[in-house]
């Protein structure tokens, strides 16, 4: 039986509080890192499924140390190319395996509840073909494998680009998606401004119980 909790988490008292010690202006992607450094140890897989520059990639790689792993999609070369010398220069580079594929082929690479965190940062690669973007259908295929892939007490972060063409859609396929999820196997918290006057980007964050 799955039940159904409010989502947004986000006006209600813990994050509220979580949130208020930082800033209300912490960025989305700077949230994320804030998550996953709580729950990422040495030794841990994790899963970027979108490297793009390569900074996600480089704070997991970071963060799991010598005797972890860090999986990075991407399906442009550009970007396989980009994130594996930021990681090179940072010397991290042993501990990435860069797939250039899609993260829809997450479930052929990573074993059910193997990984500690999976990170989603879509929408366009920043400095590269705006065109060339993540799409709803594709990215929601991937998030299901991803659920599969995380070990109980993992932690899957999302990071929505609403505001861009396709990008609306985007994040209202990403947030019905994970409404059904905050249920005994799951919790989802949705962080989200509503005082901007253009749509900001958010992130959701689900968790493995
Ligand atoms: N919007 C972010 C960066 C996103 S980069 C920011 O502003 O920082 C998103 C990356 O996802 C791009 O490099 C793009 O090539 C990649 N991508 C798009 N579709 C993908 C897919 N199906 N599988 C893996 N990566 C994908």
């Amino acid at each position: 039986m799955i039940r159904f909790h409010p989502v947004d988490k986000a006006s209600r008292g813990v994050s509220d509080r979580r949130q208020a010690r930082v800033s209300v202006n912490e960025r989305p992607t700077a949230r994320a890192h804030r998550e996953l450094a709580a729950v990422l140890r040495e030794g841990d897989l994790v899963i970027d499924a979108t490297a793009g520059n390569g900074h996600d990639t480089a704070f997991l790689a970071a963060r799991v140390g010598d005797s972890g792993r860090v999986l990075a999609f991407d399906v442009q070369a550009e970007a396989i190319a980009s994130s594996r010398s930021r990681l090179e220069g940072l010397d991290l580079a042993r501990r990435v395996s860069f797939i250039h594929g899609s993260h829809a082929t997450l479930s052929d690479h990573v074993r059910p509840e193997s990984a500690a965190a999976v990170v989603f940062n879509l929408g366009y690669l920043p400095g590269g073909d705006h065109a060339l973007i993540t799409r709803a259908e594709e990215t929601v295929l991937a998030l299901g494998q991803a659920l599969v892939a995380l070990r109980a007490g993992g932690l899957l972060a999302i990071v929505c680009y609403p505001g861009h063409p396709g990008g609306d859609e985007e994040s209202a396929a990403v947030v019905a998606w994970s409404k059904p999820l905050d249920n005994p196997r799951f919790e989802t918290e949705i962080i989200r401004r509503e005082d901007t006057l253009r749509p900001a980007p958010f992130l959701v964050l689900v968790r493995k119980i």
